[in-house]
């Protein structure tokens, strides 16, 4: 027998005659002998009906009224469905956030969940009793026991943490689509069903699923193991699994507050080759990573930023092994752009071998500013200067000089409360499942692209740049620094790039104008009309090829990539956001992804 949580979405539960037929999926389950509970969503599009009535009667209504109308949707829900199932001959029970104790911080409108009381649910549970748990709302800590909500869409996450709370065996989240697909069907028409995914994939692919699986639910699944199903409750398909590896041991109290890092880890094998002023045009990055990989040579992190003038730099790292082979095509590739008619200075390879790479890993980084400005602030403490950085949802990479490659484990090992005897152990565990290269592509053009020039190359400049983001809440996606040093008033100087949502442009731009008067840095601008293409996939490790493919896709379409930067599941390319969806779908197909089946999704 298996303790079962089954979440059902608002268009799952829109109608009469929907929940009736949720009910007697439920009664299914529990004949077939599962203990369930169920977590269901505002009917249809309640919770939008329910924010266009509040803004009619008020322009700013205050948060805590904001909550106490909106969690009235689910309580709507539950009791109908307990009454389905009553109707069914099921005995069943419906309980609020509140009175399964689905505790949460006292944060109106976007409250996380500390922890959920079970002995409730338990009780019921050996009765033989479906309990119907209100999704979307909990009940702060504080003295005052508010109602809150944990953001829209926040149902999944109430089943999940009800999921890794109760301990059950998996969690089904019963959606209007028959699971997670390898890219926004709406941009691809051939994009197909997946039937299983990480959830470190999951969480890269946020532009892609956030749509079908809130971003919260994934990392709580993530970080308590908790294996997810997505599925639609229309039919009988199975679906999509998202799995996770065997998680550290973590406390349910402070569920999804604490400990942001559970891992952080080494890698003193890497070498870095960087190319100095490459042509910025359509196609020198694919020929670059062609060559190499038809040497069979797997890289490792890239990155490509923008500059003045029409050149490019691009730096990748590979393990020590392979250095002199790729560092060989390199310098004989770099002679043939000299001759290119964009040229403005003669492209140049550098090779450090003496460098090292330390990343910090846990779920939800990119959403958790603060986590990737407290790392860069722990290796500026201790005067260690970043030479690249790599942000992703799952993890930040830097790379460092190998000689302060210790120091810096111990130093952030100690800053994250992360026992290094414990993890090895667990990162080294690999994923139970058949990986392909890539799982699926996502495009985002909801980014902005910001550009600092001449920043002093001195440890300490990244910290405090994002430092004073992350004061401002303003999430930050790839980040780059150039490899080029400029000399200014005797001062060596680096660009630095990186991007944020569209919304937080302005005012990234204005934070950093106003550092600009203590670092004395360069000209800091803002460019809205970027797309930012990502393929993700975790069987891209040890797979060499994956980056040539993905920047020949792009250019045999002609599209010029502005900036480029990896993670060690995922490769992301900044490109102009006209090209956006021609390069999604090409990078799909390139990538045979793509099928005949044709899925359908409700607008
Ligand atoms: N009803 C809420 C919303 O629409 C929560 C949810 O459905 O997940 O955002
Ligand atoms: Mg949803």
């Amino acid at each position: 027998m298996a303790l079962v949580i089954q979440k059902y979405g608002g268009t799952s539960v829109g109608s009469v005659e929907r929940i009736q037929a949720v009910a007697k999926r439920i009664s299914q389950a529990v004949q077939s002998g599962d203990s369930v509970v169920v977590v269901v969503s505002a009917m249809g599009k309640t919770t939008d009906t329910l924010v266009r009535l509040a803004n009619e009667i008020s322009n700013n209504p205050s948060s805590r009224e904001m909550d106490m109308l909106l969690s009235t949707g689910e309580q709507v829900t539950i009791a109908l469905l307990s009454m389905a199932l009553q109707e069914l001959g099921q005995s069943a029970i419906s309980l609020t956030g509140a009175q399964v104790g689905i505790v949460t911080e006292a944060e109106h409108s976007r409250a996380r969940i500390l922890q959920v009381c079970t002995d409730r649910l338990e009780r019921h549970l050996l009765k033989g009793e479906v309990v119907v748990v209100a999704g979307f709302q909990g009940v702060s800590n504080g003295e005052d026991l508010e109602i809150t909500t944990l953001g829209r869409g926040g149902s999944d996450t109430s089943a999940v943490a009800l999921a890794a709370s109760l301990k059950a065996d998996r969690c089904e989240i019963y959606t209007d689509v028959p699971g997670i697909l390898t890219a926004d069907p709406r941009l691809v028409p051939t994009a197909q069903l997946m039937s299983e995914i990480t959830a470190d994939e999951m969480l890269e692919l946020a532009s892609l699923g956030a749509k079908v699986l809130h971003p919260r639910a994934v990392e709580i699944a993530r970080n308590y193991g908790m294996p997810l199903v997505v599925l639609s409750s229309w039919s009988d398909r199975p679906g999509t699994r998202v799995v996770s590896r065997l998680p550290q041991p973590r406390s349910l109290q402070g569920m999804e507050i604490a400990k942001a890092v559970d891992g952080v880890e080494v890698d003193r094998d890497q070498a870095k080759i960087a190319l100095l002023r490459v042509p910025d045009a359509p196609g020198v990055a694919a020929s670059l990573f062609g060559e190499i990989s038809t040497q069979n040579i797997d890289v490792d992190l890239i990155i490509q930023s923008i500059h003045e003038g029409n050149t490019n730099d691009i730096a990748f790292t590979v393990v020590n092994r392979v250095l002199k082979a790729a560092s060989a095509v390199a310098e004989a590739i770099a002679p043939s752009w000299r001759t290119h008619p964009s040229l403005t200075s003669e492209a140049e390879v550098i090779i450090d071998r003496q460098i090292a790479k330390v990343a910090i890993s846990g779920a939800g980084m990119i959403g958790r500013p603060g986590i990737a400005a407290k790392m860069f602030k722990t290796l500026a403490d201790a005067r260690i200067n970043i030479q690249m950085i790599s942000t992703s949802e799952v993890k930040v990479s830097c790379v460092i000089d190998e000689a302060e490659c210790d120091r810096a484990l111990h130093l952030l090992s100690q800053a994250f409360d992360v026992d290094l005897g414990s993890q090895k152990e667990i990162t080294s565990r690999p994923y139970q499942v058949n990986q392909p290269p890539v799982r699926g592509v996502a495009l985002d053009t909801n980014q902005a692209r910001i550009a600092i020039r001449h920043v002093p190359d001195t440890p300490g400049m990244a910290a405090q740049i994002f430092t004073l983001l992350a004061q401002k809440n303003i999430s930050v996606d790839a980040i780059i620094q150039s490899q080029r040093c400029h000399i200014i008033n005797g001062q060596p100087t680096r660009d630095i790039a990186f991007t944020v949502a569209q919304s937080d442009e302005k005012l990234a731009c204005q934070v950093i104008s106003e550092l600009d008067r203590q670092i004395n840095c360069g000209q800091v601008s803002g460019y809205k009309a970027i797309a930012k293409l990502s393929v993700v996939g975790a069987g891209m490790i040890g797979h060499p090829g994956v980056a040539a493919k993905f920047f020949a896709s792009l250019a045999r379409e002609n599209i010029n990539i502005q900036m480029i930067t990896t993670s060690e599941i995922k490769i992301s390319c900044v490109i102009d956001e006209v090209d956006g969806i021609r390069a999604l779908q090409a990078v799909h197909e390139a990538f045979g992804l793509g099928g005949k089946e044709k899925i359908t999704i409700p607008i």
